[in-house]
């Protein structure tokens, strides 16, 4: 990647801050790399440029793409990207792909991808992490929305492939979370089942183009299966529409029914007074809780098992559990007493 190997630490994290702010790409990048840095000081500047950062982010409509491999991702965000700079946006595009670490290349990680996009100065696109756990990435990715926020983008796309459990963290840091599906039969009853559909505020069949007919009649079977799901929000039914992303065609009603998601889901509630700054306001404020919780549940675990006592019982007990000759219950006890949380 073109990504600086050299993040600063200490006082270069105010600079960098400042760099973000001013809108400059190579700070944004930077900034970037910095969060994903593991090395201590280098979270330790990450975490204090982010304060600085905070206050500035939150401006934008968080879009989260999925979709199987070949489903046309990567030509759907070009278009779309191409189309919101038209109509004078900036869009940042990142991307959650634990799997980059295992395959060695990650998704937007082919510099042939989204050519027309990546040189616009109106886009920033930037590949997922290339190593760590799920919950590193997301971690990663989630930090990298509020500097490009704080940079000054107003769309900001978070693609991930659908392998599941990647979904599920998209869409806990997006404002609306899109299931993009091909028009072949039987593909809905596969989404369904993996339970990607209920997480989706808006479907998005892609390649119409090839057979219209097909398409709609995919689409009349997803709509019904719908019908029969439970919607996340009461005040939303999520719509499907038909797309031809190689041909730029469906964009501007998509982008279209995004802000209305976003309106319907900031009036819809403020009407009723329940809560404040609408269900999209609160959607956001139960991601960034959830976030916290997860940190604090890794860093826990992670405490845990580096901590002398129960690193050194931790084998034994759990090859006593594996055998059946210790209780789950009472070895989990056995090891929390022995934790000391330092
Ligand atoms: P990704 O793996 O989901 O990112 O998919 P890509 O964007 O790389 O697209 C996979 C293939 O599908 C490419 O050959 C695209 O040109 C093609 N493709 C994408 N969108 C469309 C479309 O709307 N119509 C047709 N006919 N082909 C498309």
């Amino acid at each position: 990647m073109t990504a600086p190997s050299n993040p600063p630490s200490g006082a270069g994290a105010d600079a960098l801050a400042d760099g973000v702010l001013a809108g400059q790409r190579r700070a944004l990048a930077r900034a970037i790399t910095l969060v994903e840095s593991t090395r201590a000081d280098h979270q330790q500047a990450a975490g204090e440029m982010l304060a600085r950062l905070l206050p500035h982010a939150g401006k934008s409509v968080r879009v989260g793409i999925s979709g199987v491999p070949g489903v046309g991702k990567s030509t759907f965000i070009e278009a779309l990207g191409l189309h919101l700079i038209a109509k004078g946006h900036k869009v940042a595009v990142l991307a959650v792909d634990p799997s980059s670490s295992l395959s060695g290349g990650s998704i937007l990680g082919d510099k042939t991808r989204m050519e027309r996009l990546s040189v616009s100065p109106q886009a920033f696109i930037r590949p997922s992490p290339a190593a760590g756990s799920l919950g590193g990435v997301a971690a990663h990715t989630r930090e990298s929305v509020l500097i490009c926020e704080a940079a000054g983008f107003d769309v900001v796309i978070v693609e991930t492939v659908g392998v599941g459990q990647s979904e599920i963290a998209v869409a806990g840091m997006t404002d609306v979370f899109v299931l993009l599906q091909l028009p072949n039969a039987g593909d809905d009853l596969q989404a369904i089942k993996k339970g990607i559909v209920e997480l989706a505020d808006l479907i998005v069949y892609n390649k119409v183009d090839l057979d219209p007919e097909a398409a709609e009649l995919a689409m009349g079977q997803m709509r019904n299966s719908l019908g029969m799901l439970r919607s996340a929000h009461a005040a939303w039914r999520p719509p499907v529409l038909g797309v031809s992303a190689l041909r730029g065609e469906g964009m501007e009603t998509f982008w279209q029914t995004v802000e209305r998601y976003v309106a319907v889901m900031t009036e819809g509630v403020r009407q009723q007074a329940a809560v404040a700054g609408g269900a999209l306001a609160e959607k956001r404020r139960r991601q960034a809780l959830d976030w916290m919780w997860t940190l604090i549940e890794d860093g826990l675990k992670a405490r845990f098992r580096a901590d002398p006592a129960v690193a050194a019982a931790l084998p034994a007990l759990a090859a006593e559990v594996e055998a059946g000759r210790a209780a789950p219950t009472a070895a989990a006890n056995a090891l929390l007493q022995l934790f000391r949380g330092a």
